[in-house]
C-alpha cells in the first residue's frame, strides 16, 4: 500500500512557541484513509488540512462510534524529528478500534502514516523544550443512515497540532475534587479504550469541580466509589512510604503509555512498584500518618502533572511536593528521552527520515485527486 502526497499550496507560519497553547494550531497537511465493506481499507494519501462535508445523519454524531489517540513528535536539539512510542499508540488505537467494532487498520501503514505526515508537515515542529508536533489519529463512522449498529464504512485521519505545555499553568501543583457522585467508567464499559464517550461522560464532573475552585476531579471505582482511578484524563500514581503505586489495569482505566513509562522506570531505578487497589481510605490514613509522600497523574499532553491537593469529605489533603520528588525524576527522564538528551535504549524513538520530496514527486502526477475528494 502506497500512501500518496498531495502538498498544500499555501504553507502557514508556526506561531511562536509560548503562544502555542495546546491544540489551539494546526498544521499544513492531515493523513487520510478510507474503509469499506467491499474495498477495506483504501487510498492512504496526506492531503492539505481540510473541512469535511458530514451528512447530518453520519452515524458517529448520533451513537458516538469513533476512537482517537494523542502522541508526539519532539524536534531534538540537532534538528532532527522523533516520534515517542509510536508503536504502542499504533497497538493501543487497534485495541479500542476492536472495541468499537471497527476495522482494525494495518500497523505497518499507520506506522508509515506518522512518519510521512510528520515529514511533510516537519517545519510544524516546533523547536523549543516543552514543546512537541501533538499527532491526533482519529476514526469515524462515515454510514448515513440512523440505527444503531456499527459502521460499514469508516474515515481514519490523522491531524497535527504544534503545542506548547498543556498546562497554562505549567507545571503547578493542581488541585483535585475527589468526585463521588459521577463515573467515568464502569466494569464491561469502554474505560479501556481511548473513545468520545468516556469524556462526554465526564464533562459535567470536571464542569462542577471546576465552578468550586477545583482543577480536574479523580475518578473512582464506579461501584463502591472507593478506590482510586484515574485523575481528569490523566493515569493516578502515588508515592506512598517510598512505595511507587498505581491502581491496577481491568478494564475501567486507560493503559496509559505515560504510565507504562514512568514503571518501566521505576523498576530500572530499583524503585519498588505497586500495580493494585488504592482505597480512598489507605490514602486519608497515610496523610494522618505522613507517608503520602507523592501524588501526581501521567500522560502524554501534560507528561507528569503534580497534584497538591486531593478534596475528599470536606477536608484538604495537601500534598507538599518533597525535594528530589519522584515526579520530578520521572519528568525529566521521559523528557530527556523524547528530546534525545539520554539514549534511547528502550527502542520508543521513531525517527522521522526526511522521505516526503521524493515521495511527492513520484506520485503527484499519478493522482489526479485534490486530496478533498471522499472526506
Ligand atoms: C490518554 C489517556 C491517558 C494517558 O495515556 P497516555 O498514553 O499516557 O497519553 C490516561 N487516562 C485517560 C482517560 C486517557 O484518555
Amino acid at each position: 500500500m502506497t500512501i500518496s502526497v498531495v502538498r498544500s499550496p499555501q504553507t502557514k507560519p508556526l506561531p511562536d512557541s509560548k503562544d502555542l497553547g495546546f491544540g489551539r494550531y494546526f498544521a499544513d497537511h492531515m493523513f487520510l484513509m478510507n474503509y469499506d465493506e467491499q474495498n477495506g481499507w483504501h487510498d492512504p494519501r496526506v492531503v492539505p488540512y481540510h473541512s469535511f462535508n458530514m451528512d447530518p445523519a453520519n452515524l458517529t454524531l448520533h451513537y458516538g462510534q469513533t476512537i482517537f489517540e494523542g502522541l508526539k513528535a519532539f524536534r531534538w536539539q540537532d534538528g532532527s524529528v522523533n516520534i515517542f512510542r509510536a508503536k504502542d499508540h499504533i497497538e493501543r488505537f487497534r485495541r479500542s478500534a476492536e472495541r468499537l467494532c471497527m476495522p482494525l487498520p494495518d500497523a505497518d501503514v499507520l506506522f508509515e502514516a506518522f512518519k510521512l505526515l510528520v515529514d511533510v508537515d516537519r517545519n510544524s515542529v516546533p523547536a523549543q523544550r516543552g514543546t512537541a508536533l501533538y499527532l491526533r489519529p482519529t476514526m469515524i463512522a462515515t454510514d448515513d443512515a440512523l440505527g444503531v449498529r456499527p459502521s460499514g464504512s469508516y474515515l481514519l485521519y490523522i491531524i497535527a497540532s504544534p503545542v506548547g505545555s498543556y498546562y497554562t499553568k505549567g507545571l503547578a501543583p493542581t488541585r483535585i475534587l475527589v468526585e463521588e457522585r459521577f463515573s467515568r467508567a464502569t466494569i464491561g464499559g469502554l474505560g479501556e479504550a481511548k473513545t468520545g464517550a468516556n469524556y462526554a461522560a465526564s464533562l459535567l464532573a470536571a464542569k462542577e469541580a471546576k465552578s468550586r475552585g477545583f482543577d480536574q476531579v479523580l475518578w473512582l471505582d464506579a461501584k463502591t466509589h472507593s478506590l482510586a482511578e484515574e485523575v481528569g484524563t490523566m493515569n493516578i500514581f502515588f508515592v506512598l512510604n517510598n512505595v511507587l503505586v498505581t491502581p491496577p489495569l481491568g478494564g475501567t482505566i486507560l493503559d496509559g503509555i505515560t504510565r507504562r513509562s514512568v514503571i518501566a522506570l521505576a523498576e530500572e531505578w530499583g524503585i519498588p512498584v505497586e500495580e493494585r487497589p488504592v482505597a480512598m481510605s489507605e490514602l486519608v490514613t497515610a496523610y494522618d500518618n505522613g507517608t503520602l509522600q507523592e501524588v501526581f497523574g501521567s500522560g502524554t499532553a501534560a507528561v507528569i502533572s503534580p497534584v497538591g491537593e486531593l478534596f475528599y469529605h470536606d477536608r484538604a489533603l495537601t500534598i507538599e511536593e518533597p525535594a528530589n520528588s519522584l515526579r520530578e525524576r520521572f519528568y525529566n527522564a521521559i523528557s530527556a528521552i523524547q528530546y534525545g538528551e539520554i539514549p534511547d535504549y528502550h527502542g520508543w524513538i521513531t525517527p522521522v527520515p526526511a522521505i516526503a520530496n521524493g515521495h511527492a514527486k513520484e506520485l503527484e502526477t499519478a493522482l489526479p485527486d485534490d486530496g478533498t475528494a471522499q472526506a
